[in-house]
């Protein structure tokens, strides 16, 4: 047993670009961690070097999880065990919840080292509401089941956050701006890195943007939420309240057009008497 950490389960996250995010407290976990479980050991071996820091690493990623996964929980019994993706924060869009979920079934403690999520950074660069996101991962590449994907998440009303690779950009941003019209959106690119860079517009122009210039790098891109539901129109309204009239009151018919169209009900209480005359 380690005695600088007590057993359990670490989840650490780890830089996104720039080695000097790791913060102090990541730093000291992944330097006494009895094993740091890792998807690539080469890339969590930089930062440990970084670090000055030996440990032991054990992979651990999509196609071993299954194997190796009881190995570890039985570890967290009386040993420090850490679990880091190649960046960020581990279980967002890389593997980890399964991981957690055994460790707390087993009886183990579960300690989280929170630090940098891209997802979260590019909030932070593209100037679009934050109050509500959904943050969606990468959407399939194949292009019916990513139309499909976006028609699914069109209609909610919050800022959208999505993982993609440089090539397959401009693929995405078209089929965004076929699913969602022209709303605001911003491509995150490189973020805590020398080119990091936040490129702004509607979705039609970054599409046409990036649309034969496909850029290196990793990219988040971020998508304002849809405008405000068009009001009703008078129209729509003599339109409801006429088809209400041959069922209802005048008085009921006001009360379901004002509920569903959102309109306000003495006004159209009034539209009513008329209508009938
Ligand atoms: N767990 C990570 C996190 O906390 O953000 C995400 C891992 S996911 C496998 C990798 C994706 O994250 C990339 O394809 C890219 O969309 C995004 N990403 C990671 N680092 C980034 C960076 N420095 N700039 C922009 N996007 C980044």
């Amino acid at each position: 047993m380690n005695a600088e950490l007590s057993p359990g389960l670490y989840i650490v996250a780890t830089p996104i670009g720039n080695l000097g995010d790791l913060s102090p407290r990541a730093a000291h976990v992944l330097t006494h961690a009895a094993v740091i479980a890792v998807e690539d050991s080469r890339v969590t071996g930089k930062l440990l070097n970084h670090i000055g820091v030996k440990r032991p690493m054990t992979p651990y990623h999509d196609h071993n999880a299954e194997q190796v996964r009881p190995g570890l929980v039985a570890r967290m019994a009386t040993e420090a065990v850490a679990l880091v993706s190649d960046a960020g924060t581990p279980l967002i869009s890389d593997p980890g919840y399964k991981l957690v979920r055994d460790a707390r079934a087993a009886g183990h403690a579960v300690v989280t080292i929170p630090g940098p999520c891209a997802a979260v950074a590019a909030l932070t660069l593209a100037g679009l509401p934050t109050d509500r996101f959904l943050y969606v991962g990468f959407l399939p590449p194949k292009a019916q089941a990513r139309a499909e994907a976006i028609a699914e998440i069109a209609g909610v009303r919050a800022t959208l956050v999505i993982y993609e690779s440089g090539p397959r950009l401009g693929a995405l941003l078209a089929a965004l701006a076929k699913g969602l019209g022209d709303r605001e959106a911003a491509v995150t690119r490189e973020i805590t890195k020398h080119f990091e860079e936040a490129v702004t517009g509607t979705l039609p122009m970054l599409a046409s943007r990036y649309a034969d210039a496909p850029p290196k790098g990793e990219i988040v891109v971020v998508v304002a939420p849809p405008g405000p539901p068009e009001a009703a129109s008078a129209a729509d309204a003599d339109l409801a309240l006429a088809e209400a009239l041959t069922r209802l009151s005048v008085s009921q018919a006001a009360g379901e057009v004002a509920k569903t169209l959102g309109l306000d009900r003495k006004a159209l209480y009034a539209r009513a008497l008329e209508l009938r005359g």
